[in-house]
C-alpha cells in the first residue's frame, strides 16, 4: 500500500493502484484540505483510543496479533512485533505521515509536481504493519508480512534470500533505509512545516570517542559517530549482567599503538641530549616540533614534511617511528537516542569453527544510562537517564540456525470505571479520524487526582506477550527474565522526566 493508498484508507477511502498514483496524490491532498482542522491530527498523535466493549466482554489483553511465516521468517517477524511496541517510534511514524501530508498539500498549491515524488515506501509499509500489530483483538489473528518482504525488495530491487537471515541484520537494514528516507523527505520539506512539525529519527544517538596513552599520558581528539543499533560483545563467561557489558564496552586497551606525542617527546630528548652539528633545513623543523609540543595530541595532524622528518628520524638509536604503547579507548553516549537498540553478539571462535555463546546475561527491565558530554580537556559532564524495557528478541539454536521469537510489552492498557471503557493509553498508528476521539478525562484526572481508571490485573500480572511467528501468550515477568541465555536484542525506550 503506498502512502498515498495509506492516507486515503486513513479516511476510509478506497484503495487506488500504484497506476493512479498521480490521481491518488491530487485526491489525497483536496481530502486534507476537507479535514476541518490540523489540531485534530495532532489529537491523533496522542493516539488514545476508546474501544467500546463491556466490561464483562472477553479480555483485550488476552491476544495480540501474530505473523505467519512462509519458512524462515522468524527474524523479520520477531522483529517486526518488536518495532509495534515502540511508542516513540509510533509518534515518529504518525508525524512523518503528518509532514508528508502536508508536504504535498504544499507542492500541489505550489504546482510544483516534482516534489510530490517524495515516497516513503518502508515508512508505508512499516505504519501499515505496526498499525495491524498494535489493534487490541479478543481473538486469535494472524497476518502476512508480505507487504513488508515485497517493499524491501522494490527499494532494493532484489529479492530477500530464504535462508535464515540475521535478526540484527535485518534491523539495521530498516534503521538505515528508514534514515535515508527521513532525510529526502526533510530535503522536500518546507521550513515552516519543519517548525510544527520535528520528526526527528528516534533511534539516533550520538557516540564519542577518545583515545589515551598509557606512556605520555595525552588524549587523542574527540571522534563523534552517529549510531542507531548498539553492538555489545558477550563475555565469553558462565554469566554477566547487561550493565557489566555496557561498562567494559566504553573502555579497549590496544596495544602497539604509535603515538605522536610519545614520538615528538622522544625526538626532541635526544636532539637536546646530544648536540648534533645539524643543518638549517633540520633545525627548523626541530623549531617547528618544539613548538607545537604544548598543543600536540596523541593522533593531532601536523604538516607532511614533519611528518616526513620523523619517520625517517634515526639518530644514535632514537628511532621514533619505531616506538610503539599501549592506549586506552573510551567511548560514551554524548546523545542517547529515544530508542535504544541493543545487540548482544554471541558469535565467538571456538578455535575451529564460529560457535554460539551461551553467557546467561541479565537484564533490567528500568536501565540507567550516562549520557557524557566529553570535552576536549578530558573532562565530561553527566547526566543520567532512564530507559524502559519495550520489547526483547530471544535466539535459539547453534551460530548457523535457529529460531527468533519475541516478548513484547501489552499496551497501556486501564478500564474506565465510569463509562465502562477500556482505554489504550500508548500511542497508536493513525489509522481512521473517525476511530480517533481525544479523551478530555484523563486529563481531568490528572488534575483532579481522582482515580477514575482502573489498571487491569492481568496485564500487571502478564505484562508481556511472548510470539513465535503466528503464535501468542501471555507471559509473567519471570519468564522473560528466564530467558538469560537466549537474549539476543533488547529494545528499551526513555523515560521522560
Ligand atoms: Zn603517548
Amino acid at each position: 500500500m503506498s502512502l498515498i493508498n495509506y492516507v486515503l484508507n486513513l479516511f476510509g477511502l478506497k484503495k487506488l493502484t500504484y497506476k493512479q498514483l498521480t490521481y491518488g496524490v491530487l485526491s489525497a491532498t483536496s481530502i486534507y484540505i476537507l479535514y476541518p482542522s490540523f489540531k485534530g491530527i495532532l489529537f491523533a498523535i496522542l493516539g488514545i483510543k476508546l474501544i467500546k466493549v463491556d466490561i464483562d466482554s472477553e479480555r483485550w489483553d488476552k491476544y495480540t496479533t501474530g505473523i505467519s511465516n512462509r519458512g524462515n521468517d522468524c527474524y523479520i517477524n520477531s522483529s517486526l512485533q518488536a518495532f509495534s511496541a515502540l511508542e516513540y517510534l509510533t509518534i515518529y511514524l504518525n508525524e512523518y505521515i503528518q509532514l508528508f501530508f502536508k508536504q504535498v498539500e504544499i507542492a500541489e498549491e505550489a504546482e510544483n509536481h516534482s516534489k510530490t515524488n517524495i515516497r516513503g515506501l518502508l515508512h508505508e509499509s512499516l505504519c501499515s504493519v505496526c498499525g495491524d500489530l498494535q489493534k487490541l483483538i479478543c481473538q486469535p489473528k494472524v497476518i502476512s508480512n508480505v507487504q513488508i518482504v515485497q517493499s524491501l525488495e522494490r527499494i532494493f530491487q532484489s529479492k530477500i534470500s530464504r535462508d535464515q537471515n540475521d535478526a540484527h541484520e535485518f534491523v539495521q537494514m530498516l534503521l538505515q533505509r528508514l534514515c535515508e528516507e527521513n532525510k529526502i523527505l526533510y530535503e522536500y520539506s518546507d521550513n515552516r512545516i519543519l517548525k510544527n512539525i520535528k520528526c526527528d529519527f528516534p533511534f539516533k544517538g550520538t557516540i564519542s570517542r577518545h583515545y589515551f596513552c598509557m606512556s605520555c599520558h595525552k588524549r587523542s581528539k574527540i571522534q563523534k559517530q552517529d549510531q542507531f543499533m548498539w553492538e555489545l560483545n558477550v563475555p565469553q563467561r558462565y554469566e554477566c549482567s547487561l550493565q557489566e557489558i555496557i561498562e567494559n564496552d566504553g573502555y579497549e586497551m590496544i596495544q602497539d599503538y604509535s603515538c605522536l606525542y610519545c614520538q615528538v617527546s622522544a625526538l626532541l630528548v635526544n636532539e637536546a641530549n646530544y648536540n648534533f652539528n645539524n643543518d638549517d633545513f633540520e633545525n627548523k623543523n626541530i623549531c617547528q616540533l618544539k613548538a607545537l609540543l604544548p598543543i600536540l595530541k596523541i593522533n593531532s595532524d601536523i604538516p607532511n614534511h614533519l611528518l616526513y622528518y620523523i619517520k625517517n628520524y634515526d639518530k644514535n638509536r632514537c628511532v621514533p617511528s619505531k616506538m610503539k604503547t599501549t592506549i586506552v579507548r573510551r567511548s560514551a553516549f554524548s546523545k542517547l537516542p529515544k530508542i535504544l537498540i541493543m545487540h548482544l553478539s554471541r558469535s565467538m571462535y571456538n578455535g575451529m569453527v564460529m560457535a554460539r555463546n551461551s553467557c546467561r546475561v541479565t537484564f533490567p527491565e528500568i536501565l540507567e544510562l550516562n549520557q557524557q558530554n566529553l570535552g576536549e580537556d578530558g573532562n565530561f559532564q553527566m547526566k543520567k537517564m532512564k530507559y524502559s524495557l519495550k520489547a526483547m528478541v530471544k535466539h535459539t539454536g547453534s551460530h548457523y540456525q535457529g529460531h527468533y521469537q519475541c516478548y513484547k510489552q501489552k499496551p497501556k492498557l486501564v478500564f474506565n470505571n465510569q463509562n465502562k471503557q477500556f482505554i489504550n493509553k500508548a500511542p497508536t498508528i493513525i489509522e481512521r479520524i473517525d476511530d480517533i476521539q481525544n479523551n478530555k478525562d484523563i486529563e481531568k484526572t490528572k488534575i483532579h487526582g481522582i482515580k477514575k481508571f482502573k489498571t487491569i490485573k492481568t496485564v500487571k500480572s502478564s505484562p508481556f506477550w511472548l510470539i513465535s511467528d503466528d503464535k501468542v501468550k501471555e507471559v509473567k515477568n519471570s519468564t522473560l527474565h528466564n530467558e538469560n541465555k537466549y537474549v539476543y536484542m533488547l529494545y528499551y525506550e526513555i523515560q521522560l522526566e
